[in-house]
């Protein structure tokens, strides 16, 4: 690419440095994160149609009725987990894309992730392989289930928004651990920060958000 080209394509580093520094003035804080946001390449994750708008703070469409989420909700979600804890084992709900996925492989030692869509498990699954993404285990299923196979976990990600936090998930994570997810109806949810103490379940609440629902079944 001619140097003059260099920096005019809105998948950029001039794009991506805007959406770091938009996130920053947002609050959120974690260099770690805002570092692994700036170098994973989101319109590779997105259709070519819509990769112009990769960087910006927005959800977009994946198909399938869902969507690749927001990147204020990607950074905000990983820097609760990472800032609160150890994240060895870690379990994700809802890949979607696998946006969120590949972020998480970067701060992670290990991911298992798991997305109720076939369709979206098979790209998500050939996309982290392009981007040698080798970190990540991915399994088509019912994620308020859990992965029992490889509890407990250190951090669980919920990407779905639910009514209340299934149970299964908390009983997977190790003691100690952290699981951040919309909870609420939608047009009405809140990101939740839960830690699992000896003495009970602490939860806080992070921001109010807008998320896809968790659904039952395989889709
Ligand atoms: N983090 C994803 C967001 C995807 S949107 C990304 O960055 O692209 C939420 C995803 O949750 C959708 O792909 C949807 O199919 C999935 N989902 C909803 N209910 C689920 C369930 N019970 N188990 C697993 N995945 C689920």
């Amino acid at each position: 690419m001619s140097p003059d080209r260099r920096g005019i394509g809105m998948t950029s580093q001039r794009a991506r440095n805007r959406l770091v520094e938009h996130l920053r003035g947002m609050g959120v804080s974690s260099e770690r994160v805002l570092e692994v946001i700036r170098t994973t390449p989101r319109h590779l994750f997105v259709d070519e149609a819509l990769a112009s708008r990769a960087y910006e703070n927005t959800a977009l469409p994946i198909g399938y009725g869902q969507t690749i989420s927001q990147p204020f909700v990607v950074a905000a979600m990983t820097q609760a987990l990472l800032e609160s804890g150890p994240m060895n084992k870690v379990l994700e709900i809802g890949a979607g894309c696998g946006y969120q996925s590949a972020i998480l492989a970067q701060v992670a030692t290990q991911v298992f992730s798991i997305e109720r869509i076939a369709a979206l498990v098979n790209k998500l699954r050939q996309r982290l392989h392009e981007l040698r993404v080798t970190n990540v285990r991915v399994r088509h299923g019912d994620g308020r289930r859990g992965w029992s196979a490889h509890a407990p976990y250190d951090a669980v990600l919920i990407a779905a928004a639910a009514g209340d936090i299934p149970a299964d998930l908390v009983d997977q994570l190790a003691p100690g651990g952290r699981l951040v997810m919309p909870v609420g109806r939608p047009g009405d949810q809140e990101l939740v920060l839960l830690t699992k103490l000896e003495a009970g379940l602490k939860v806080e609440p992070l921001h109010r958000v807008s998320f896809v629902p968790l659904v039952e079944g395989l889709g």
